[in-house]
């Protein structure tokens, strides 16, 4: 019998564990798995904290259903039924600026009209077909993409705020090719952003028209999409489907180590472990640690996978204390502001049932890679600075109701410039380990659905070398 190990118990070694253990099944391989977890709850970042009423996501609210991998997965695990679309104000989204709520515009009309960006900078922006296609090997950050392609004042209202509110990143280091690979490849193939949506727009036009099945999109698009209970269901159900595996919580890998009659020996906390095949679902940095003695050029690769930090921030109000409609998905901040926060969700506004009856729940985020001390800050002095955000703009003045607050030391990797040589530097690397598999979040995608992409491709190498052995 072979011997597999799964060390992260977020949704990527989750996910990777159930597609190995189903794979194994089909394949009529018997495998012994075990999935080891730091903590003594598995799920990784995502967690649903249900509290005098609310329901607080400490970490994702959701994954778009554009993209068929966890819509899939919840359908192999049964909990299709559990599901919760987000409504209609999911899709609309704000950008504070100018001291005002602006309404990101949604289509060529309502960009016209907004006042987000002036003049001269709808003006640029409409220079876009006219600037010439990105041809040097060398990665291109996403700040010098969005100057270079739309022009500054869209880089500081629309990108930035954009990769804050994703990646919490700073546009200056982040890959435009590893954080978006879709937006490069299309200037790539179209020559420019605006000529791919309109050729992509016709495309999907005569699909439609021929009856087919549309594929042609520019962005990623869907509807957000949770659980009733929250994230957290999907975790948990993972969790209860994975029978017959070893699940060890609250027991850390400390080394992975070359095994003498086994291929490797992890070294943890608790004992040790042996194994044919181990893959690490854990952060890059622990990962590295890990490996440190095993393979030292490897880790110094993962070590060079910086992370931001994060604090979210829940608060619940009477409905009637908040003067302003809450029709909406919420809003992001651009740096330029100089506030506290860089954005708030009004996540009741976009689920049922995250707030009682009368009242509303606001999900601030704070900090982030420019930020990175905030995360520090003392409780009080948090929900300080949040409340004296919200207050300038979305005038709320009384204290909130309910606060709970969940500090991401280390949040999400960023895929900053040169993180693709690094992922080839890491394949090389791993070449010369077989049996070793990394995945998770820190390499080719941080959205949910990138993370169970992911899972398949590690069950699939997985598998592929369990049979060489
Ligand atoms: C605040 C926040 C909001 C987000 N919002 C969204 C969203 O709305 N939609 C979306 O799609 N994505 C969102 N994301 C991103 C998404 O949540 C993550 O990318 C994803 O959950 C990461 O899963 P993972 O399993 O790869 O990593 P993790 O969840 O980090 O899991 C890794 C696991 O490895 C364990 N581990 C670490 N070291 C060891 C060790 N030595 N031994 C054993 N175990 C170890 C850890 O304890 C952890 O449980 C958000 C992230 C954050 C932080």
């Amino acid at each position: 019998m072979k011997r597999a190990v799964i060390i992260g118990g977020g949704i990527s070694g989750l996910a990777t564990a159930w597609l190995l253990q189903r794979r194994a099944e089909q394949e009529g391989i018997e495998l012994a798995l075990t999935l080891v977890e730091k903590e003594p709850l598995m799920g990784g970042k995502i967690r649903s904290i249900r509290d005098d009423g609310y329901l607080c996501e400490w970490g994702p609210n959701g994954f778009l259903d554009s993209k068929p991998q966890t819509l899939d997965l919840c359908a192999e695990l049964g909990a299709s039924s559990r599901l919760l679309r987000s409504n209609d104000n999911a899709r609309k989204r704000f950008i504070y600026s100018g001291g005002i709520l602006n309404r990101l515009p949604e289509n060529g009309p309502s960009f016209l009209k907004s006042s987000l960006i002036s003049w001269p900078g709808k003006l640029r922006l409409a220079m876009e077909p006219f600037i010439p296609k990105y041809t040097a090997s060398t990665d291109e950050s996403l700040a010098a993409f969005g100057r270079r392609r739309l022009g500054d004042e869209a880089l500081r209202k629309l990108i930035a705020p954009m990769v804050s509110g994703i990646f919490a990143g700073n546009p200056e280091t982040m890959s435009l090719v590893s954080c978006f690979p879709r937006i490069a490849e299309l200037e790539r193939e179209y020559g420019g952003l605006i000529k791919a949506m309109i050729s992509l727009a016709k495309k999907k036009k005569q699909e439609q028209a021929a009856g087919k099945v549309v594929s042609s999109a520019a962005g990623p698009g869907g509807v957000l999409t949770s659980f009733r209970d929250g994230t957290q269901t999907l975790s948990e159900i993972l969790v209860s489907r994975l029978e017959g595996m070893e699940l060890l919580s609250g027991v850390e890998v400390k080394e992975v180590r070359k095994g003498g009659t086994v291929p490797y020996r992890l070294i943890t906390d608790q004992g040790e472990l042996e194994c044919d095949l181990a893959i690490i679902a854990a952060p890059a940095y622990a990962a590295a640690e890990m490996l440190s003695q095993l393979s030292p050029g490897v880790a110094s690769t993962l070590n060079e996978i910086p992370y931001s930090s994060m604090t979210v921030v829940c608060f619940g109000y009477d409905r009637e204390l908040i003067s302003r409609d809450l029709d909406g998905f919420g809003y992001l901040i651009p740096k330029e502001e100089k506030r506290n926060t860089l954005g708030t969700l009004w996540d009741s506004s976009i689920f049922e049932n995250r707030a009682p009856t009368g009242k509303v729940l606001l999900r601030s985020m704070m900090g982030g890679a420019c930020f990175p001390d905030y995360v520090k800050l003392p409780d009080e002095e948090i929900i300080k600075r949040v409340r004296a955000d919200l207050k300038v703009i979305m005038g709320i003045d009384a204290p909130p109701s309910f606060a709970r607050l969940f500090r991401h030391e280390q949040a999400i990797p960023q895929y900053t410039v040169g993180h693709g040589k690094r992922l080839a530097a890491l394949s090389e690397g791993c070449a010369a380990l077989p049996g070793i598999i990394l995945t998770g979040n820190s390499y080719r995608g941080i959205g949910l659905n990138d993370c169970v992409a992911a899972a398949h491709r590690a069950a699939d190498e997985g598998m592929a070398q369990l049979k060489k052995r």
